[in-house]
């Protein structure tokens, strides 16, 4: 469910009709509902009630400093991938013991910001960066929380780019080797066990694999408590898909995934942590841009748009699917014709779209990709001297821009030129 509905004969983020934000700000834009941002939050929150429990939310999906703040005041904690995520989380005031540092490549660089920062836990994707932990952390004369990623070699049934826990994954280290690497950071200075972490992909719309993976988990728990281990946290990763096609199936809701974990680690006395990204902020975002053109081109027509591959990567990066409407609401029973939907960028990956059957636009008009509020503004760049689109926050009736359209001289003065030139 979200905050982006059809009132009054035009498309609306929560009460703001778009052509009011196009007209300030200009397209394409990215607009981001608090409503919906809060709602999927909560939805997390209420899953996991009866256990204790903390959501880090993947803030590689969405990055915003006004949406991470939404999400902290709500109690979020974040999960990061770098030290440049780590320092936006602390800019957007969470603090240090709510932040998890993921990743396989983390450099010494980043471990020591995050221990003199604060940290609530590293997940350990391999044995040379456990020692490289162990060294900074002992160095500092501290001790760095850590669960061990493992990888539990399930497949996630996603897009082959984003599986992330099947063997041939860069990511976490083998399940078969966990209690050996175990029993070696159990041994190490500067390093205190406190759990297991499994991430096994994004975009899953089945609970099953979640399942297969939290019950080899659930036995790796008992194991390694056996091995004299103290096990107090699991976390589970992120990775449950949204509806990208309305109509569609719907993947399975929070609360079943709640339902689920409980039932496969209720009973191991442990704190759970979830990483969600999507869920959260993917259908809380849509994209806005204008046509430009409509060219009628042999046997097929294209909606050349102002928005490209650059500003929303995810249909030429994995093929994805985002629908695509019109702003104005099509009259009921208005008849559909197929376009191709493109973008400036001369590329011919620069395709969101083939043969999408759309009501009539036509030049000028505005559209709006729906589920774009997740691994979109991040994944932007300015290929094509093109400026990043605007990010814009709707609350209730306001709307404030979040981060505005750079200037092309901010852009060209970016670069500097070399001492003979
Ligand atoms: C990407 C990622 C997530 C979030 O995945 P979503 O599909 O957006 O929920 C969580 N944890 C880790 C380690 C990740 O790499």
């Amino acid at each position: 469910m979200d905050h982006f509905l059809y009132r009054n004969g035009q498309l609306h983020a929560e009460d703001v009709p778009l052509h009011d934000i196009a007209e300030q700000v200009g397209t394409p834009f990215y607009v981001y509902s608090t409503a919906t941002l809060t709602r999927h939050f909560t939805l997390f929150q209420e899953a996991l009630a009866g256990m204790d429990h903390l959501i880090c939310f993947a803030m590689k999906s969405n990055s915003n400093q006004a949406v991470l703040r939404i999400l902290a005041d709500l109690g979020a904690g974040m999960d990061v991938v770098s030290g440049g995520e780590y320092r936006r989380a602390r800019a957007a005031g969470v603090p240090g013991n709510r932040i998890v540092f993921s990743g396989v490549g983390k450099t010494r660089d980043e471990m020591h910001l995050a221990l003199t920062g604060g940290i609530r836990q590293f997940n350990v994707e391999s044995e040379p960066e456990l020692l490289a932990l162990s060294e900074v952390a002992s160095g500092l004369g501290v001790t760095a929380p850590i669960t061990l990623r493992v990888n539990p070699d399930v497949d996630a049934k996603t897009h082959e780019k984003i599986a992330t826990g099947r063997k041939e994954d860069k990511f976490g280290v083998p399940i078969t080797r966990a209690r050996d690497i175990y029993a070696q950071a159990a041994k190490l200075p500067g390093i205190e066990v406190i759990g297991i972490d499994v991430h096994i992909g994004s975009q899953l719309t089945d609970l099953a694999p979640f399942e297969a993976a939290y019950l080899k988990i659930a036995d790796l728990t008992r194991q390694l408590r056996a091995d004299g281990h103290r096990i107090t946290r699991l976390d589970l990763g992120g990775g449950l898909g949204i509806p990208y096609t309305r109509g569609n199936e719907a993947p399975p809701l929070p609360l079943d995934y709640g339902a689920m974990i409980q039932r496969t680690l209720g009973d191991l006395e442990v704190e759970i942590e979830i990483e969600p990204g999507r869920l959260i902020s993917g259908n809380a975002g849509i994209l806005v841009a204008q046509v430009i053109y409509l060219k009628q081109g042999e046997g097929r027509d294209f909606l050349i748009l102002d928005a490209a591959m650059n500003d929303l990567i995810r249909p030429a990066m994995y093929g994805a699917h985002h629908d695509i409407i019109p702003v104005i609401e099509p009259v009921p029973g208005a008849e559909q014709y197929p376009f191709d939907i493109v973008g400036p960028v001369c590329e011919s990956g620069d395709t969101f779209a083939r043969q999408r059957h759309m009501p009539p636009v036509g030049a000028g008009d505005l559209i709006a990709f729906r589920s774009a509020g997740a691994y979109g503004a991040v994944m932007s760049s300015e290929y094509n001297t093109r400026p990043l689109i605007p990010e814009v926050l709707v609350k209730g009736d306001h709307f404030a821009v979040i981060r505005p359209r750079p200037t092309f001289d901010e852009i060209i003065n970016r670069d500097t030129l070399p001492p003979w030139m």
